[in-house]
């Protein structure tokens, strides 16, 4: 009797403890697998993680993807916040995105740098210079996130002072940004020298950091594509990448957006693929636009975003200078609504 109450209790607890069990092992995977599957339709668009990054297990460095793009840093989206995926089911989207060690300042574009050809063929890079302005850089943002693509902005120092908003929306959609110096100075001038050199590159990054309120990539662009020398080596110091262009769409000086469309085009077809150099501060451009990002995908081009691995490192005294003399005229921090009060309506 006794030994048969005791077999039933065993049973009794064995059966808790497999229910038990059960519980919770198909709870756990429940609670695992929901947000997977949830996840699922951004991860397409979305870099993968960087502890899933295969660089850090030595894959080729042609085939990196990587996150750590200033917009998800300002952004710094949990799960939720992530973007919709793609809404446009033929847009030309991402290829391939490509991590960047700017160590010792490598230069890309073959019209000045002939050694890193990481580019197959139909792969192209969108690259827009001398923004942020108002309507043509948000109509440039439009085209390209209506076509789910990513490209490279070389802001002027100055226009990001004029207008941070705006080259925050630049980062934000997840765009890389680099620096194009402070006021567009060509640095490879007669008068030129290495002191103004360095100001103009060092305020330009400083200028975009404060208007972003996070440091770019270590990425730049000369004004003119004119390199002078000296501030090519300055660059190497700083491990700041130069960019060159493979094709340069001349769109400052087309008087329509066709005559954009048809250059690039031309170009391409001939030379197969390349680092497009456009200007998102021009209104033909920011019009091209859409028909360029349809050709392209009609061509059977690819985009390749680059991004870099680190941030530039700003120089304090430069940072500090900028916001002396942005704030200048201003001395007073007061906010608004202790200065002025409407007394009479
Ligand atoms: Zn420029």
């Amino acid at each position: 009797m006794r030994s048969a109450l005791g077999l039933m209790l065993a049973s009794v607890v064995a059966s808790v403890v497999i229910t038990a069990v059960w519980f919770w092992t198909v709870g756990r995977h429940a609670h695992v697998s929901t947000p997977q599957t949830i996840a699922a339709a951004p991860a397409k668009l979305l870099p993968p993680s960087p502890a899933a990054n295969p660089a850090r297990s030595g894959a080729p460095r042609d085939e990196i993807e990587t996150t750590g793009s200033i917009a998800e840093k300002l952004a710094a989206a949990p799960l939720v916040q992530a973007k919709p995926a793609c809404a446009n089911p033929d847009a030309l989207g991402v290829a391939r995105v490509v991590e960047i060690d700017t160590t010792g300042g490598p230069g890309f574009g073959f019209e000045h740098f002939k050694q890193l050809d990481f580019l197959t063929d139909k792969e192209v890079v969108l690259t827009f210079d001398d923004g942020p302005w108002p309507n043509n850089t948000p109509a440039v943002l439009k085209a390209l996130a209506d076509e789910c693509t990513r490209a490279v902005f070389f802001p002027i120092g100055k226009h990001a002072t004029f207008h941070p908003e705006i080259l925050k929306q630049v980062a934000a959609a997840g765009h890389t940004i680099g620096a194009h110096t402070w006021s567009h100075a060509n640095l490879n001038s007669k008068k030129m020298t290495e002191q103004l050199a360095k100001d103009e590159i060092e305020k330009g990054y400083s200028a975009v950091r404060l208007a972003l309120g996070a440091a770019p990539a270590p990425f730049f662009r000369f004004p003119e594509l004119q390199h002078g020398p000296a501030a090519m080596a300055y660059l190497g110091t700083r491990n700041i990448a130069i960019f060159s262009c493979d094709l340069d769409s001349f769109d400052f000086r087309a008087k329509s957006a066709e005559q954009i469309v048809a250059t690039v085009m031309t170009k391409l077809d001939k030379q197969g693929k390349g680092i497009i150099l456009m200007h998102d501060f021009q209104k033909h451009t920011a019009e091209a636009m859409p028909t360029l990002l349809r050709r392209l995908k009609a061509g059977g081009y690819k985009v390749v975003q680059m991004k870099a691995r680190t941030t530039v490192q700003t120089l304090p005294e430069y940072d500090e200078a900028l916001i002396k003399e942005i704030k200048l005229p201003v001395a007073s921090t007061r906010p608004v609504g202790s200065v002025v009060q409407t007394v009479s309506q």
